[in-house]
């Protein structure tokens, strides 16, 4: 069993390179950003909350995602391994996930974050807000408001896991491709 966190700035292509990972080596995809979104398609109560969140460029409190997080991943006993994309983004939701694997003898074997340019973020999500359909994508206030959260409670997550020794940085500029190549290489190093 081997459980990764994806972990990067928003507009890092840690969706994308999720995708090339759960292909070739048949990980579950945990993405909390998905689960929210798609609850909000299927106006669930969650999602409703979830989207007054999200409109903002506001973390989801972390009672309310830390739950939705141990229930999806409850639902996968026979998994090979997950990739947690999106989750944990602050130092609550790191603990957590960490008690979550550890009762059931599990751990984290390594953090990987992409690494991507300040200046490239915003060009990079207001380019996918042309075609994502993501309200939060197409909003410049928002946009700086995500990267903004990431700055104050995300990155410290990375020192979380640096203090264990398990991250591990990779760059995320270049094309998909090379990206997904280094990724690869990371993950057959572990
Ligand atoms: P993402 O798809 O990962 O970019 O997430 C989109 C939005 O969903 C974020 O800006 C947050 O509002 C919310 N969200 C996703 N994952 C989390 C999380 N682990 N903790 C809190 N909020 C989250």
């Amino acid at each position: 069993m081997k459980n990764i966190v994806l972990f990067g700035p928003p507009g890092a292509g840690k969706g994308t390179q999720s995708a090339f990972l759960v292909k070739k080596f048949g990980f579950v995809h945990l993405s909390t950003g998905d689960i929210f979104r798609s609850n909000i398609k299927q106006s669930t109560e969650l999602g409703s909350l979830a989207k007054s969140y999200m409109d903002q460029g506001k973390l989801v409190p972390d009672s309310v995602t830390i739950d939705l997080l141990k229930s999806e991943w409850s639902k996968y006993p026979e998994a090979i391994g997950f990739l947690f994309d999106g989750f944990p983004r602050t130092h609550a939701q790191a603990e957590a996930l960490d008690h979550i694997l550890a009762e059931a003898g599990q751990s984290i074997a390594a953090m990987i974050g992409l690494e991507v340019p300040e200046a490239e973020l915003q060009t990079r999500l207001l380019e996918r807000g042309k075609t994502s359909g993501r309200p939060d994508d197409a909003n410049p206030a928002v946009i700086a408001q995500r990267i903004a959260v990431y700055h104050n409670e995300t990155a410290p997550v990375q020192r979380y896991y640096e203090a264990q020794g398990k991250y591990q940085a990779i760059s995320g500029v270049g094309s998909i491709e090379s990206i997904a190549a280094a990724l690869e290489n990371v993950l057959q190093s572990i």
